[in-house]
């Protein structure tokens, strides 16, 4: 059975003090709540290590990870050292890091089997422009960056990821996709999935939509069958919408 999830994604957000106070907010608030759907929280590299050394039962992200293994990489933050400190996962290929950072599908594709090779779960980002979905490429879109990035895992290693679906346009605007949007996209990328991996394995994926997701349309959103849970940027900065937003299972 495939898992829901309620992943936020704080971005570049939060001093250390506020990182701690929402922190401690969404520690107690799965302690006291007990969510039915599985909490993630992908924060900075800079509170990584003290996050988990305080909350050890919380689901904690990067959300980033270098694609080699270590060496002469300026700034970069490998998986080896994130397993290290003991974090969870990562947020991988991100329309953010694809768009300011330039990078490419193969890049994320090394990224994400590199988190799996040092048990970190990947958080695969893919999703169309705006100007894709108003020209109806966004399914060629999707399947290009899908097939590149992950195509190259074995049947095992694929159970291992979560994908998040994020139309460029809907991120940070306050504009989302209709939860039939969602919902089509999401089966898409499903049946990308079950041809080449079969359908057994492709219903164990937890597809999570991203995309302005707020308390006020998320039960819509998540009720549909191909959505899994969501990825949440600017809701998942106060415990007031995160917790309305777990709380929608
Ligand atoms: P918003 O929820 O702020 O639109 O951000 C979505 C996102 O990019 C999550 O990764």
């Amino acid at each position: 059975m495939r898992k829901k999830i309620v992943a936020g994604n704080w971005k570049m957000n939060k001093t250390l003090s506020e990182a701690n106070t929402l922190l401690a907010e969404i520690d107690s608030y799965v302690k006291t709540n007990d969510p039915k759907c599985e909490v993630v929280v992908g924060i900075p590299y800079l509170y990584l290590a003290n996050a988990k050394e305080k909350y050890e039962n919380l689901n904690i992200y990067a959300e980033d990870v270098s694609e080699h293994q270590s060496g002469a990489y300026t700034g970069e933050i490998s998986a080896e050292m994130l397993k290290s400190v003991h974090v969870d996962g990562a947020i991988i290929g991100h329309s953010e890091r694809r768009q300011y950072h330039k990078e490419t599908d193969e890049q994320i594709g090394a990224k994400v089997k590199i988190a799996l090779e040092n048990g970190l779960t990947p958080i695969f980002c893919n999703g169309e422009l705006l100007e894709e979905r108003k020209s109806g490429k966004h399914f060629e879109v999707v399947k290009k960056q899908t097939e590149v990035a992950l195509f190259q895992l074995s049947p095992e290693e694929i159970k291992k990821v979560v994908i998040a679906y994020e139309p460029v346009w809907a991120i940070g605007t306050g504009e989302t996709a209709t939860p039939e949007q969602a919902q089509e996209i999401h089966a898409y990328i499903r049946s990308l999935i079950a041809e080449k991996y079969g359908k057994e394995i492709a219903d164990e994926i937890s597809i999570l939509y991203g995309g302005s997701v707020k308390p006020a349309n998320a039960k819509e959103i998540f009720s549909k069958p191909d959505v899994d849970g969501g990825l949440i940027g600017g809701a998942s900065l106060n415990i007031k919408d995160f917790g309305a937003l777990i709380q929608t299972y």
